[in-house]
């Protein structure tokens, strides 16, 4: 079986088209945006995600700028984006905005209340 490797839009590298995530970057979203919502394909500069409705632009938590949701680390500062499922067998990284993992469903509190706190650090 050939294998066909596409080029990852973020770094550059050469993976095979079928991965799900880039070997170099560990960009889940190797030759396209996603949704992390309801990870549709989505484009920047498009004002909402054509899936969900969701704003495709967010304000970073950790820098407050304001930064695209389809890429894992901040346009600003480059800090990622991401939070693990707290599910132990599933521990997928979820877009911080999310309050459900878009893998297993599970809740993701704990993530979520440490993000309030940085954000409320950020707006003193
Ligand atoms: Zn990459
Ligand atoms: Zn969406
Ligand atoms: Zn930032
Ligand atoms: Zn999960």
């Amino acid at each position: 079986m050939a294998t066909y490797k596409q080029p990852c839009i973020h770094c550059g590298e050469m993976i095979e088209r079928d991965s799900r995530l880039c070997s170099k970057c560990g960009s889940r979203s190797p030759f396209g945006y996603r949704c992390p919502n309801c990870l549709k394909a989505i484009t920047r500069g498009s004002p909402a995600c054509s899936g969900c409705g969701r704003p495709l632009e967010t304000t970073c938590f950790h820098c407050g700028q304001p930064t695209f949701v389809g890429v894992d680390k901040c346009d600003a500062c480059g800090k990622s984006l991401m939070i693990r499922c707290e599910n132990k067998r599933c521990g997928e990284p979820q877009f911080f905005e999310i309050s459900k993992c878009v893998v297993c469903g599970k809740d993701i509190k704990k993530a979520q209340k440490q993000i309030e706190y940085l954000i409320d650090q950020n707006q003193q």
